[in-house]
């Protein structure tokens, strides 16, 4: 145990003048006076050795998981003869009016290093209190600023408690999936505070900024980023073709009687018709736990069911074939042909008038360029908010510490050190 002590003090055996180990309550507790030494006066700079006095002190220090280890520190204070003045001796192990040691305060910041982690979680494996460890969280942290992103995402993640304002804005560096700042508030004016402390040369450098389809975000995209091509994530777009798409379904079902064949394969099999049809196995057999009149056998093919849905209803059918026509769209444009199929899908749209998707059509109008500039590729991917996904889930994960965020900057700090590769402990 001795060694083992005297190995994680960060100590030689010729450093330490005695040591001495003992139990207590289920603590172990090290009682350390250091060896003697000559010190040069930090006044003077007179050669001392002679002593003024000891000063006890207890230093947590969580080396052994599941005991709770204290170091009884006799430190020294040496006396210059010369000019009278006192000091006290260098520890290796505890920085000067501290009372966790060097090697916990590490071992906090990589415990909180990882998402998962709680504040309690840290406080608890390293037998200090949580007050301690947020002290320690506030203090050593290191977050190096970094460059505005050649191609900036940003999105919001939905907070709590903390503040009144319900969303917090996160912005993602698109190409190394990093984030670039977490901003307590999405409110314009507030966003905008915020990019114009940025110095317009670095924001001339954003190429591309892509955004959901929130009005705000692109009004700061055009305002402070005069050389991006603003780009709404097509995650957004898509789902607001499916949530048309869906409440075209749920009207045709309740047309029917709950105990029609139509409401129960139209209940059940929506996932059918919510699949892009190129992903469907079309000759996959499907057991049907209803007997249905229409079909022979309760194990029915996919393509069989999927062509029973859409004869339900004509408006179905024509909300599925708009649906699989921006599928396709998707899948087919690029940069050059996207504008022409666009006009032409929207178009469509309008012809058919079907009343679920009118919102579809204006929200296209009115977004149609960014739609068309989501199509870039860059590093052989769209534009998208694609990464801002991943790290929304992480971010959670660290939210539902709340108890420890009732204070933004916090949060904020252990969302970029947790999940940013270049933080670093401040040591
Ligand atoms: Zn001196």
């Amino acid at each position: 145990m001795k060694n083992l002590i005297t190995k994680f003090l960060n100590l030689e055996p010729d450093d330490i003048q005695n040591i001495d180990v003992f139990s207590q309550d289920n603590q172990v507790f090290a009682r350390i006076t250091l060896t003697k030494k000559f010190y040069t006066c930090p006044k003077c700079g007179i050669p001392t050795k002679r002593i003024h006095d000891y000063n006890q002190r207890t230093i947590s220090h969580a080396i052994l998981d599941g005991i709770d280890t204290t170091i009884v520190y006799n430190q020294r204070r040496y006396f210059c003869p010369s000019c009278k003045k006192s000091f006290i001796e260098d520890s290796p192990f505890v920085h000067i009016g501290k009372r966790i040691s060097k090697y916990t305060v590490l071992r906090i910041m990589k415990e909180l290093k990882n998402p998962r982690m709680t504040f309690s979680m840290v406080a608890s494996n390293c037998h200090v209190s949580v007050s301690s460890v947020m002290r320690v969280f506030d203090e050593y942290v290191g977050i190096p600023t970094r460059p505005l992103p050649t191609i900036l995402c940003i999105d919001e993640v939905y907070t709590v408690k903390y503040t009144q304002k319900v969303y917090a804005c996160v912005l993602v560096d698109f190409q190394s999936n990093e984030i670039y700042d977490l901003l307590p508030s999405r409110k314009k004016h507030d966003l905008a505070n915020h990019f114009t402390k940025i110095d317009k040369k670095y924001r001339d450098q954003v190429l591309y900024v892509s955004i959901d389809m929130w009005e705000p975000y692109r009004d700061i995209a055009r305002l402070y980023f005069k050389n991006a091509k603003v780009c709404v994530d097509n995650f957004h777009v898509v789902k607001l073709i499916n949530y048309a798409f869906t409440k075209v379904r749920i009207q045709v079902m309740r047309q029917y009687d709950v105990d029609s064949d139509e409401y129960y394969l139209l209940k059940k099999f929506s996932w059918l018709l919510n699949m892009k049809y190129d992903d469907i196995d079309l000759h996959r057999r499907i057991h049907i736990h209803k007997n249905i009149s229409y079909f022979f056998s309760k194990d029915v093919l996919a393509i069989d069911i999927l062509n029973f849905l859409l004869n339900c209803d004509c408006e179905l059918e024509i909300a599925y074939a708009l649906k699989e026509a921006y599928n396709d769209i998707n899948k087919r444009c690029n940069s050059e042909t996207i504008e022409v199929a666009l006009n032409r899908f929207i178009e469509d749209m309008i012809i058919f008038n079907i009343e679920e998707f009118n919102s579809v059509v204006s929200t296209f109008k009115n977004w149609k360029q960014e739609i068309i500039n989501s199509f870039d590729i860059i590093d052989h991917r769209r534009i998208s908010n694609g990464p801002i996904e991943s790290v929304n889930s992480r971010i959670k994960l660290i939210k539902r510490n709340a108890n420890g965020y009732r204070n933004f900057i916090r949060f904020r700090k252990r969302v970029l050190y947790s999940l940013n590769k270049n933080s670093f402990i401040n040591f």
